[in-house]
C-alpha cells in the first residue's frame, strides 16, 4: 500500500506541522516510501533523478524550514533551471548541463521553503502530450500503468499522483500542464501568459510558455500560484499587474457567476464517457449558477493547426543554440559542420527533430506567408473571440481532453493522432488567457477526466472560485491509485 501521509495536501499537511507537531521529516520519510514503492518496484519513471535518497535533503530538514511550504517535497520538471543541478530537458543534448543560476520559480519554491524532491521525467523539451518522448523513457499513469500519464508534464502529475511528492511544478505552452493534471486525477493551471516569470525557464516556443503548478487539491493549486506569480525584470514578457489574493473570493460559489458552456462541435470525437460527464456538469452548474449559456467559438477549429505551426517555429529558433559542445554527445571532429550536424542528430530525439524542421520550413521565404502568418492572423482572430465572448460569461467550462489516458504505444507513431489529443487546450495558450483543469469525474474503468475552467486574462481568482465550488460538492480530488499488485504491495 502507498503511505498515506504524502497523499495531503500543502494546507492540511501545514495545519498538521504547526497544530499536531508533525515533522517534514515524517512528510519526506513518507514520501520515500511511496518512491520505494512507485518508482522503484513498480517503475512507474516518474523522475529523471530523483533525491529522496540523498541525505542532503534530509539535512536541510534539520531545522523547520520558515515560509509557506514548510519542507514540503517537490517534483520539478526538468527544464526549469536549478543550481548546482542538472538540468536536461529531458534530452542527451543537454545531459550534464549545471545551471549556474536559479529560476525565478525555483527561487521562490525555495524561498517559501520548497523542498526540491527530483527532477520530474518530461517530453524532451516538453514537446508531447504523453512523455513518451522522453530521451529516459516513458512515464506510466499510476491510475493504470499500462497507460500514459499525459504530457509533457507527465512527470511531475504522476509523482504526485503516486505520493512521491506533495506538489509539483510544469510547464505549459500548450496544454502540458493541465493535460497531465487531467490524466492523474490531480489540479493543473496554466496561468494568464505574463503572470508567472520564464526566467530559467528553459524556451520551447517563448510567446506561449508558462510555469504552472500540478497540486492535490484547487486551494493548494492558488496558494503555490501565488508564491510563483509575480513581476520579474529579468523577463521580458513579465506582467506588472498586481496579483491580488487569489483566496479572496475562493468560497463565494456560483451564484454571481456567468457560465459559458462550450460547444466544441465535435461529435463523437469526444470520449463518450467524458461526454456523459459533461451533461453532469451541466445539470450541476445550471442548478447552482447565475446564468449558463451555451458558447461557440468559430475559430477554435484552426488552434490546433495554428499552434502547430507557430510553436514549432519558435522552437526551431530557440532550439539552435544547441550544439552539443559544452555538453551532450561531443564527438571528437576536425570539420565543424560535421561537429554541429551529428551532435545534433544524435542529440534531439525524433519529435523534437519534427518540430525543428516543420518550424525551419514554415520560417523559410515562401512558405512564411502561407503557414507563420496565416497561424498568427488566426491566433489574433481567437484572441479577438475570445474576448468578445468574455463580454457575457465569467468563465468558460469545457473538457480538459477529448480523449482518457491512452495506451503507451497507441499514439507515439501518428504524430498527427497525439496532436489531437490537444485540441481543448490549445486557444488559452494562443490568446494568453489562463485556464485550470481540474477533478471532474471517472470512466467505468476508474480513469480520471478532468474539467477545464478558462478565464479572463488576470482573473485566475474567478477560476478558482468556480473551480472550487464544484470541487465542494464532488469527492473526486481525494481519490487515490491503488497500486497494482508487487510482490511487497500483495504481502
Ligand atoms: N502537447 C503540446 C505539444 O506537444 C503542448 C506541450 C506543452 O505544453 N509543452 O506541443
Amino acid at each position: 500500500m502507498s503511505d498515506e501521509l504524502a497523499f495531503k495536501t500543502v494546507h492540511e499537511l501545514w495545519d498538521m506541522i504547526f497544530d499536531e507537531y508533525i515533522h517534514p521529516k515524517d512528510i519526506l520519510e513518507s514520501c520515500r516510501k511511496n518512491h520505494e514503492l512507485w518508482e522503484k518496484e513498480i517503475g512507474i519513471n516518474a523522475f529523471r533523478e530523483a533525491y529522496h535518497n540523498d541525505a542532503r535533503i534530509t539535512a536541510e530538514l534539520d531545522f523547520l524550514p520558515s515560509g509557506f511550504l514548510a519542507g514540503l517535497p517537490f517534483a520539478h520538471k526538468d527544464n526549469i533551471s536549478v543550481k548546482g543541478r542538472g538540468t536536461y530537458c529531458c534530452s542527451k543534448i543537454l545531459e550534464g548541463y549545471i545551471p549556474p543560476y536559479d529560476a525565478e520559480a525555483t527561487e521562490k519554491l525555495l524561498a517559501a521553503g520548497g523542498t526540491i524532491i527530483g527532477r520530474s521525467n518530461m517530453d524532451e523539451f516538453a514537446m508531447g502530450s504523453s512523455t513518451e518522448h522522453s530521451a529516459y523513457g516513458p512515464t506510466k499513469n499510476p491510475w493504470d500503468i499500462k497507460r500514459v500519464p499525459g504530457g509533457s508534464s507527465g512527470g511531475s502529475a504522476a509523482a504526485v499522483a503516486s505520493g512521491q511528492a506533495i506538489f509539483a511544478t510544469g510547464s505549459d505552452t500548450g496544454g502540458s500542464v493541465r493535460q497531465p493534471a487531467s490524466f492523474c486525477n490531480l489540479v493543473g493551471l496554466r496561468p494568464t501568459y505574463g503572470r508567472i516569470s520564464r526566467f530559467g525557464l528553459v524556451a520551447f516556443a517563448s510567446s506561449l510558455d508558462q510555469v504552472g503548478p500540478i497540486c492535490r487539491d484547487i486551494r493548494d493549486c492558488a496558494m503555490v500560484f501565488s508564491i510563483l506569480a509575480g513581476h520579474d525584470e529579468r523577463d521580458s514578457t513579465s506582467a506588472t499587474s498586481m496579483v491580488g489574493d487569489p483566496l479572496e473570493t475562493f468560497e463565494d460559489g456560483l451564484s454571481g457567476l456567468r457560465i459559458g458552456f462550450l460547444e466544441d462541435g465535435l461529435g463523437d470525437l469526444v470520449d463518450s464517457e467524458i461526454r456523459t460527464e459533461m451533461d453532469e456538469w451541466l445539470t450541476f452548474f445550471r442548478s447552482k449558477a447565475k446564468v449558463v449559456k451555451p458558447v461557440q467559438l468559430d475559430t477554435m477549429k484552426y488552434a490546433l493547426s495554428s499552434y502547430y505551426i507557430i510553436a514549432p517555429s519558435e522552437a526551431s529558433s530557440n532550439l539552435a543554440r544547441f550544439d552539443g559542445i559544452r555538453y551532450g554527445p561531443c564527438g571528437e571532429f576536425d570539420d565543424l559542420l560535421k561537429l554541429y550536424k551529428t551532435n545534433r542528430a544524435h542529440g534531439f530525439g525524433p519529435e523534437v527533430s519534427r518540430r525543428i524542421m516543420i518550424g525551419t520550413f514554415a520560417l523559410s521565404s515562401g512558405y512564411y506567408d502561407a503557414y507563420y502568418l496565416r497561424a498568427q492572423k488566426i491566433r489574433t482572430r481567437l484572441r479577438a473571440e475570445i474576448d468578445e465572448l468574455f463580454r457575457d460569461v465569467d468563465v468558460i467550462i469545457s473538457p480538459s481532453s477529448p480523449v482518457l489516458p491512452f495506451e503507451l504505444g497507441a499514439k507515439v507513431d501518428d504524430p498527427l493522432e497525439m496532436y489531437a489529443s490537444d485540441y481543448f487546450q490549445l486557444p488559452q495558450a494562443l490568446a494568453g488567457i489562463p485556464a485550470i483543469s481540474i477533478q471532474g469525474g471517472f470512466s467505468r474503468d476508474g480513469l480520471p477526466i478532468g474539467l477545464q475552467i478558462w478565464g479572463r486574462p488576470f482573473d485566475e481568482a474567478t477560476i478558482f472560485q468556480a473551480g472550487r465550488a464544484f470541487e465542494r460538492e464532488h469527492d473526486y480530488a481525494g481519490r487515490i491509485p491503488v497500486p497494482p499488485s508487487t510482490e511487497r504491495g500483495a504481502s
